[in-house]
């Protein structure tokens, strides 16, 4: 069998990385804090790119960096101002560093930085400072008046009151999305999406006014406005645009976006850039869409970049999108595996388990690359995903196709990171097991997420007449859980060894012992004893892995359980006795959940979400924390970017830019804050003086 990925293979063999750029002496490892780490990731092939793609790269880089504001804005109210407040404290700090006080508010400052805001950037759960307020009143009145970030009209003694409630009290903005169903969703998170006093109820109306259950073509409503309530108490949108909420942000987004066009590669790049600064000038969600087709339908460039308000996880209803930057280009080598995915993407359709009424008739332009990422940013930073899939738009995806992307300069960092730190002594239940995962745990990982992307959620359609968001709450989790079964049913299949993917038909088994151990037990190191799982990857991920383990139950061979939870030396291990089997479970789920998204089954997604997602067996989960304390891996990890500097001819003009790594976290931070924080008003390098 021809090997398409030799470099992919023996890489993990050797347990080295998988791609044959990697510099050995790279330091990912930059910081460790609380429950993150934070590391580097290195840029393969920035060399391969021409001078005017490196300047691309830049001018999108910086418009990525000039939308950072907004996040910490949509995550709440008070983020920008507290993130002000503790940045002033932090450098103008006069005592003993290494205090505890003092450690612990750098603590806490990290892991603000790190949630763009008060909250945890996975949990949504707000932080909870482990300095005394006593210590916090003292730093705040070592600050001249003049220099604290106050608000319009504020004095200093109510600002400070305000935030210490914010930051000290833990029942104040508790959590930024609440996703409990029983309780006002709204009403409830602590984001800035919705303003004072707007309920649930509220929304729901004034959103299904607006839509019309016959629009084939319907705008992704809501997705760029705060909505608030008048001086009468009706609802109304604060849209994000130029002359709207955010407009200091966007025209600095718009400024860098314009010179990017200017060395755009070709003019269908030239086409989505111009529309997407008209959608940024008007806010019109129309030009959202017209974007977003030149965007999905531009599959030739080789620079490209997101820039907007896009993933809707922040949102308890779904619709307002989070404001993110991914800038990005192709990665050469490894894009060929996702084209051939994308190009058979008709046959993985025609011959999923799924009923043929929800299948699509025409797959239509899947495109699927591997990129290196550049910049990350907003809300893909630091924490960010491995793999794209956009855009989010229903119809655009059934009319014009999507892009879907696997981050690979990521998922190499995190893999690199990962080398030696214990996990697989301690969670995996033998030694071939093991070997297996050291063997093809890189790949088929790499797989599962291109499977997931291009195929997974490109995969299906919804009967005639359903609304997209039937599924409401649920939507997301179900969603996931699609995407994921699709790939793990075709991570099996004989059909990626035919393609030259896989060079190893037991490959996979890699992938599913992974899946099951982590959904079924290692992802609860995520999660608080005593709370139950909300996110909603994690929803999916438990949902399929307990799914699988109670549905198999004496259906392996030999009346076995296809899947067990078996005990050894007091501790718990997933023990996978019929592969063969799992699979064809993940089959029939898979089937099932294509079925209630089809036909906006509300009940059944909930009665599955309800019965497999959400509840935690406690025993479980304490044994699952006691054994990760033991090996201080941290449960969510993160990245900082690169800095690229322009190379300037003596005319002023940009003729290049270099990369490099030279900064630490803390440094990172406190430079963009100083230099890319137009809604404080501080853009550029000369800017981060006292105002007044
Ligand atoms: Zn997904």
């Amino acid at each position: 069998m021809k090997k398409i990925i030799p470099t992919l293979i023996l890489g993990t063999m050797a347990g080295l990385s998988a791609n044959a750029y990697v510099d050995k002496n790279f330091n990912y490892h930059v910081d460790r804090f609380a429950d993150i780490e934070v590391l580097r990731y290195e840029v393969p092939e920035f060399d391969r790119l021409t001078p005017q793609q490196r300047t691309m790269v830049y001018y999108l880089t910086q418009a990525a960096q000039m939308g950072r504001d907004i996040i910490w804005d949509q995550n709440g109210r008070y983020n920008l101002q507290i993130r002000q407040l503790l940045e002033k404290i932090y450098q103008n700090y006069k005592g003993d560093r290494n205090s505890a006080d003092f450690k612990a508010f750098e603590k806490y400052l990290k892991q603000v930085w790190f949630g763009n805001g008060i909250h945890h950037h996975y949990s949504t759960d707000k932080f909870k400072p482990e300095f005394s307020k006593e210590f916090f009143l003292e730093q705040v009145a070592a600050i001249s008046p003049c220099c604290l970030p106050l608000e319009e009209g504020e004095t200093p003694e109510a600002m400070t009151e305000k935030l210490t409630e914010v930051i000290f009290n833990p029942a104040v903005m508790a959590k930024r999305v609440n996703q409990d169903g029983t309780q006002d969703v709204v009403a409830t998170s602590a984001g800035n999406l919705y303003g004072e006093g707007v309920t649930q109820a509220e929304v729901e109306a004034f959103y299904n006014k607006m839509k019309d259950p016959n629009d084939a073509t319907p705008i992704s409503y809501g997705l760029n406005a705060r909505v608030v309530k008048d001086e009468n108490g009706q609802l109304k949108e604060q849209v994000y645009s130029l002359n709207g909420l955010y407009g200091p942000a966007i025209a600095q987004i718009i400024y860098w976006l314009d010179k990017a066009k200017s060395v755009a590669e070709n003019d269908a790049q030239k086409a989505y850039i111009t529309s997407l600064i008209d959608f940024y000038i008007t806010g019109d969600l129309r030009t959202f869409d017209e974007y977003s087709i030149l965007w999905a339908e531009d599959t030739k460039s080789d620079v490209d970049f997101v820039n907007g308000f896009i993933e809707s996880y922040g949102d308890p209803l779904g619709m307002t999108g989070s404001w993110e930057s991914y800038v990005n280009f192709k990665n050469a080598k490894s894009s060929s595996r996702t084209e051939t995915i994308s190009s058979n993407a008709q046959w993985f359709e025609d011959n999923s388990p799924v009923d043929k009424r929800f299948k699509k008739e025409n797959v239509k332009g899947v495109s699927a690359k591997v990129i290196n990422a550049a910049m990350l940013a907003g809300d893909a930073f630091p924490s960010t995903a491995i793999g794209i899939n956009l855009p989010n738009s229903n119809w655009i995806r059934a009319a014009h196709g999507s892009k879907s992307v696997t981050i690979e300069n990521i998922t190499e960092a995190y893999d690199m990171a990962s080398h030696g730190n214990g996990f697989n002594a301690e969670f995996v239940i033998d030694e071939p097991t093991s070997k297996l995962m050291d063997d093809y745990l890189y790949i088929t990982d790499m797989l599962h997420t291109d499977l997931h992307e291009c195929l997974g959620h490109a995969s299906g359609q919804l009967l005639p007449g359903v609304d997209g968001d039937a599924l409401k709450e649920n939507g997301s989790a179900l969603e996931e859980a699609r995407a994921d079964l699709f790939a793990l049913y075709y991570l099996a299949d004989p059909k990626l060894l035919e393609l030259g993917i896989l060079d190893n038909p037991e490959a996979y088994k890699a992938e599913y012992y992974k899946y099951m151990l982590n959904g079924l037990m290692t992802q609860l190191n995520r999660i608080e004893l005593g709370n139950d799982i909300e996110e909603a990857h994690m929803r999916n991920r438990q949902l399929v892995a307990k799914w699988a383990l109670q549905n198999g139950k004496k259906k392996g061979k030999g009346g076995k359980d296809v899947v067990e939870l078996v005990k050894k030396g007091g501790k718990t291990y997933v023990k996978i006795n019929d592969y063969a089997a799992l699979r064809n479970l993940f089959g029939t789920l898979l089937a099932e959940i294509q079925r209630v998204k089809s036909e906006g089954d509300y009940k059944a997604g909930n009665d599955l979400i309800q019965k497999y997602a959400v509840k935690i067996d406690p025993k479980l989960h304490k044994e699952v924390l006691d054994r990760f304390s033991k090996l201080d891996i941290p449960p969510y990890r993160g990245f900082i970017n690169p800095v690229y500097t322009p190379v300037v001819n003596e005319n002023g003009e940009i003729t290049d830019v270099t990369i490099s790594w030279p900064e630490n976290y803390v440094e990172q931070m406190l430079r963009l804050s100083s230099e890319y924080s137009p809604l404080t008003g501080k853009t550029g390098k000369s800017a981060g003086q006292c105002k007044r």
